[in-house]
């Protein structure tokens, strides 16, 4: 946070004007070319990140499942911020009354709740929550597993909804831990550290911060001094300085045996697999570097233009 940034206003406004964002609802925005090539660059940094820690990549769903979400105490922990999803009764008469009836009225669309399905599935809330579902109720292969994945995850907030600050609809990259203890601490902090050289080499201005985050500490949650005093989540939080404040571009997570536990992921000796992760929002970290250099490419890091394609 040492380093003054160049650059002081807000570059929401700049980039609709350029035609560089559009937004098509409540936090769901499309990105146009520069914004999309940001991203690129960023998520080509992130796969060097997973390449030097050994993560093998992995494809997971947008949609989650409501029976695995309960296993591990989800609904109490976000349940403001869930999507959920169904679809229409598998009934001809309520299929038809659709087709001929439904309309998007400024309330919304004019359906009665009975027409629509009992709730199996909701909008993935992270990324990582789906290694560990497919590993649940075995022995973890070999002992030690590294990941990585891209993938959209949504959460809701009834508010701030209107900048890239807060979406319901973003997308995060995680590299991904599963082994014993000391395996996901280490490679945590060499994460952590190959990160470190790397903002520091754009110029980003940002500080890391210890943090809570209620999800993973299941039965410890009303316990805010918890975490901190653990050391489980740290926020890699960039400067925005048109408003003299912070924004978490990413985070280092460790669950302690939370998962293992909780879906039965079995080390060779028996004991719950540990479990951490390295998650970073990828419009954040967009918007976090364009709101400290502005959206002219010429007043970019040379590293970062050279490294757009
Ligand atoms: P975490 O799992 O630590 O809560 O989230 C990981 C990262 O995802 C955050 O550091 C942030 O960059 C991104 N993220 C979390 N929530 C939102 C959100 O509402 N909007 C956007 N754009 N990114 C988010
Ligand atoms: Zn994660």
């Amino acid at each position: 946070m040492d380093r003054p940034a160049l650059y002081d206003k807000d570059p929401m406004d700049e980039l609709i004007q350029r035609g560089e964002l559009f937004q098509e609802g409540t936090g769901i925005y499309t990105f146009g070319p520069l914004l999309t090539a940001l991203i690129e660059f960023f998520e080509r940094q992130f796969l060097k990140l997973a390449e030097s820690c050994n993560a093998k990549s992995y494809r997971f769903p947008t949609l989650i499942s409501a029976e695995y979400l309960q296993r591990i105490h989800y609904f109490n922990a976000f349940p403001h911020s869930l999507s959920f999803v169904t679809h229409l009764r598998e009934d001809l008469d309520v299929i038809d009354d659709f087709a001929s009836n439904a309309r998007y009225e400024a309330g919304g669309l004019n359906t009665p709740p009975e027409a629509f399905s009992k709730i199996h599935s909701l909008l993935s809330p992270a990324v990582c929550n789906h290694l560990y579902f497919a590993l649940a109720d075995k022995p973890l292969p070999g002992g030690e597993l590294a990941a990585t994945a891209v993938g959209s995850c949504f959460r809701y907030e009834a508010i701030n909804l209107d900048s890239l600050e807060r979406l319901w609809d973003f997308s995060m990259r995680e590299i991904i831990f599963v082994g014993p203890k000391d395996f996901v601490l280490k490679n945590r902090e060499s994460a952590r550290a190959r990160m470190e050289g790397f903002f520091k080499e754009i110029g980003l201005v940002y500080m890391v911060e210890s943090a809570n985050d209620p999800f993973f500490i299941g039965e410890f949650r009303k316990q805010a001094a918890f975490q901190s005093a653990f050391q489980l989540k740290f926020e890699i939080r960039a400067a925005l300085p048109f408003k003299d404040s912070t924004l978490a571009v990413g985070s280092y997570n460790y669950h302690q045996d939370f998962f293992g536990r909780n879906l039965n992921i079995s080390l060779p000796d028996d004991s719950p697999a540990h479990t951490g992760c390295v998650a970073f929002g990828l419009e954040r970290i967009a918007y976090a570097f364009l709101a400290q250099f502005g959206i002219e490419m010429d007043n970019w890091p040379a590293v970062v233009k050279d490294g757009l394609t």
